[in-house]
C-alpha cells in the first residue's frame, strides 16, 4: 500500500537537537557550530523546553538529535521527562555508537523507536562517507538494540558515493531486523553545502530510477519505507510545511526554526529566551514561506537552485517538493 503522507496537519514534531558535539565527521554532517551553537544542554533546559512545546502542541512527536544524542549522559532522563509530559512517541536518532549504555538505562517501553544512520551496505562504502569503523560499530548497535526489543528505523542518506549501494538495502535490513526505513536525499547544508560536496547530489532521472524499486522492494520484505517526494509534476500540488504544519527544529542555542533548509541562516522564525518561546521579527523564514513560485518550494532556488530545469520559454520543467513531504509505502 501506498501513500503520500502530508506533513501531519494534526500533529506536531519536535526535533530536538540537545547538542551539536559528535564523536564522528560525516562528509554530509548538516550540523553548523556556527548558526546552531557548540553547547551541551544541561537537563534542566532540556526538561524546561520539552514543557515549552508540550505545553504548545497537544500529543508532540519529540526527535531527539545531535550531534549524537547519546553522547548527552542525562539523555534516559529527557526520555522519561518527556514520557511523562504526554509527547505521543519518543525517538533516538543515532549514529549507533550508543554512548553511555544507553540501551542499559532505557527499555522498549519507553521509546518508540532507535533510529540508526547507515549510508552504504558495506564497510568499504559507509566508512567512506561516515568515518573509519561507523559500519561496524553501528550494525553490531543494530543488532544489540534489536535483540533486546527496541524497535528500530533506519536513515539512509542518498548521494552519488552510495545510490549504487542502495539496491543492497533491503535484504540488508531485512537480516538486521529493521522495521522502518527512510530514505533521504542529500541536502545543502553543513558541511555538504561545500563547493565539494554540491556534485555528489544524485540527479532527478537517478532519484527516480533507484528510490521507487528499492522502496518497492523494502515494502515486499513487510519493512515500512518512508522517502521525500522531492520532484513534482508541474501539475501535482504543491504544499509548503512552513505554513501549514507544526514542526519545530530546536537547536541549543535557542534558535528554532520551522523549516530545515534554513537552518545554515540566521533566518529562524522562534527563538527560546530564559525558557520561554518568542516569535522573532520579520524579515524570516515565514515571509519566505508566504512566497508562491512556480518552481514549488521557494528555499530550493535559493540554496540549491542546480536541481531545477526549465524550457525554452524559461518555465520550470518540474516543481521541487516540501523536503518534508513523504510518500510512505506500508506492507499490505
Ligand atoms: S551527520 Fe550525525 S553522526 Fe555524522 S557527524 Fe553529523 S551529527 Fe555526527
Ligand atoms: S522545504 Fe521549502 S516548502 Fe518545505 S517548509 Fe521549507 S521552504 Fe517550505
Amino acid at each position: 500500500m501506498k501513500e503520500t503522507v502530508t506533513f501531519s496537519k494534526d500533529a506536531a514534531n519536535l526535533f530536538f537537537h540537545i547538542l551539536t558535539g559528535c564523536n564522528l565527521r560525516c562528509r554530509h554532517c548538516y550540523i553548523n557550530p556556527d548558526q546552531h551553537g557548540t553547547q551541551t544542554l544541561p537537563i534542566k533546559t532540556i526538561e524546561a523546553w520539552l514543557e515549552v512545546f508540550a505545553r504548545r502542541s497537544h500529543s508532540a512527536n519529540v526527535i531527539f538529535l545531535g550531534g549524537e544524542p547519546t553522547l548527552h549522559p542525562d539523555l534516559p532522563q529527557a526520555v522519561q521527562t518527556a514520557r511523562n509530559l504526554g509527547y505521543r512517541s519518543i525517538t533516538i536518532d543515532t549514529n549507533g555508537y550508543l554512548f553511555h549504555d544507553i540501551l542499559d538505562k532505557l527499555s522498549p517501553q519507553d521509546i518508540d523507536y532507535f533510529s540508526f544512520s547507515l549510508d552504504g551496505a558495506t564497510a568499504a562504502v559507509n566508512d567512506r562517507i561516515r568515518g573509519d569503523g561507523a559500519f561496524r560499530q553501528c550494525t553490531d548497535g543494530i543488532r544489540d538494540a534489536v535483540s533486546r526489543g527496541f524497535h528500530t528505523s533506519l536513515i539512509f542518506t542518498v548521494s552519488r558515493d552510495n545510490i549504487h549501494e542502495l539496491p543492497l538495502m533491503p535484504s540488508f535490513l531485512e537480516e538486521l531486523g529493521i522495521e522502518r526505513f527512510f530514505i533521504q536525499v542529500l541536502g545543502l547544508r553543513g558541511q555538504s553545502a561545500g563547493v565539494a560536496r554540491k556534485d555528489r547530489r544524485v540527479s532527478r532521472a537517478e532519484w527516480l530510477e533507484s528510490v521507487h524499486g528499492t522502496a518497492e522492494a523494502a515494502v515486499d520484505l513487510g519493512i515500512v519505507t518512508v522517502y521525500p517526494k522531492v520532484f513534482l509534476d508541474l501539475d501535482e500540488p504543491f504544499e509548503c510545511a512552513g505554513r501549514v504544519a507544526d514542526n519545530y527544529f530546536v537547536f541549543p542555542n535557542g534558535r528554532v526554526y520551522r523549516c530545515p533548509l534554513c537552518e545554515d541562516h540566521p533566518v529562524h522564525s522562534l527563538r527560546i529566551e530564559e525558557h520561554q518561546l518568542f516569535p522573532t521579527e520579520p524579515i524570516n523564514e515565514k515571509d519566505l514561506f508566504a512566497l508562491d513560485i512556480p518552481e514549488g518550494c521557494v528555499m530550493n532556488k535559493l540554496i540549491q537552485p542546480d536541481n531545477l530545469a526549465y524550457n525554452d520559454q524559461g518555465d520550470p520543467e518540474y516543481k521541487i517538493a516540501c523536503c518534508l513531504l513523504k510518500e510512505e509505502l506500508r506492507p499490505k
